[in-house]
């Protein structure tokens, strides 16, 4: 029987969010049985003393509801962490938020910011989730697309799109898909622009850690950006552990107030346990760091030059974890260039589509993920050697 419900509309926000081509793109190559090159995740352990002390937790009874702002240890580790590595001094009490994940960061900044209507900057090819995170708070995204193999951005570029008037910029430092790493120049000429303009910032840093060439450093410590910027970041990519679906924000404490608001009455709190095990990992020394970057050099260095040898002209990234491609020696277009690769060689990687302007279908370009064991990598080379175009 068809219920007078079911013939009520869906909301606009909810017919408007595609389905994400990340995941999609895991979901057909777990079908053809290939190797997935596509979904940032590590398929490598997680560092045993975090999976210890998430047990510890758990079995310490650690496992009601936390503290909605984020357990106050784990502030405090943040607070010690951004003044140490990112010359930030912040407030745990009132400027640190903890969060599911830098995903919910992302949407409690948003929401706490943007009106519909208001128009938000970003930087094409941008990670996929900008575009329906925007649509969620009815944000219009104004786009500056930059070009490989720098992505350098210019003066020239930044000035009409600020004049015409953006409420704010998200920059993602290091980027995904690109590798891009911000330079001090770049983020200085935002900052001025932001103050000239009067723009907040939302920066996206969950790669912090993962840098190749040149040196990470968070918009929120140039100078006139303290007040401005919304910092956002988290645990996954630095510990491996994107299941746990940690992360945090940091801002002024009437900017984190509105944020605080909103966090809670949508998650309540991030999960209990392993924030109490996270902590672990805020202790991890210098070394951890140091070696994790190396490692994943080490696997760039063997997924690039393969890349590079199949005609892919690869982009060489400068940090996080993936390779940015052209396919049109693949397919006709990026989706088919994709789902070809997936099923003939057996290996699967992200159309560059999903990280471009919705009308760009002409963008055909993949992206690869190299958070991966070398033995996956090395067999993923091996089945892109096999096919050929
Ligand atoms: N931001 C960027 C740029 C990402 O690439 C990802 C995951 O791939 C996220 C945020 C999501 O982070 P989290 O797992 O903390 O939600």
């Amino acid at each position: 029987m068809i219920t007078a419900s079911l013939s009520l509309a869906l909301s606009q926000r909810a017919m408007q969010t595609k389905e994400s081509q990340i995941r999609e793109a895991s979901r057909y190559c777990e079908k053809f049985g290939a190797i997935n090159l596509a979904q940032g995740l590590p398929d490598f352990p997680t560092p045993q003393a975090l999976k210890d002390a998430a047990r510890e937790a758990i079995a310490a009874d650690l496992n009601q509801y936390a503290d909605s702002w984020g357990w106050v240890k784990l502030r405090e580790a943040i607070a010690e962490k951004m003044q140490r590595d990112n010359q930030i001094v912040v407030d745990p009490e009132t400027e640190i938020t903890v969060c599911c994940g830098a995903t919910e960061g992302l949407n409690v900044a948003l929401m706490s910011l943007i009106d519909p209507g208001d128009r938000v900057l970003i930087f094409e090819p941008f990670y996929e989730n900008y575009i329906p995170n925007l649509v969620t708070v009815g944000g219009i995204p104004e786009f500056i697309r930059l070009q490989p193999p720098q992505w350098e951005v210019t003066a020239e570029m930044l000035e009409p799109i600020f004049k015409k008037g953006i409420k704010a910029v998200i920059i993602n430092s290091p980027a995904n898909p690109t590798g891009k790493v911000w330079t001090r120049i770049e983020l200085e000429l935002i900052a001025k622009l932001c103050q000239q303009y009067d723009v907040y910032a939302i920066t996206d840093e969950i790669y912090e850690y993962i840098v190749y060439e040149g040196e990470h450093i968070s918009l929120m410590s140039i100078e006139g950006m303290r007040d401005r910027t919304i910092v956002v970041n988290g645990f996954s990519k630095t510990f491996c552990i994107t299941g746990w679906r940690l992360g945090y924000t940091i801002a002024t404490p009437e900017i984190s107030a509105a944020m605080r608001r909103i966090h809670d009455f949508i998650t309540i709190s991030a999960p209990a346990p392993l924030q109490h095990a996270a902590l672990t990992a805020m202790h991890f020394g210098r070394e951890y760091f140091t070696n994790m970057a190396l490692d994943y050099k080490r696997k760039r260095d063997i997924l690039f030059p393969a890349l590079a040898e199949m005609g892919l002209s690869p982009v060489l990234p400068k940090g996080a974890y993936y390779i940015w491609t052209d396919s049109s020696i693949i397919a006709k277009d990026a989706n088919s260039a994709a789902f070809r690769l997936a099923k003939e060689a057996l290996v699967a990687a992200v159309p560059g589509t999903c990280f471009s302007h919705p009308d760009r279908e002409k963008v055909n370009a993949l992206r690869f993920c190299f958070a991966k064991k070398d033995s996956t990598i090395e067999a993923a080379v091996e089945n892109l050697r096999r096919l050929k175009f």
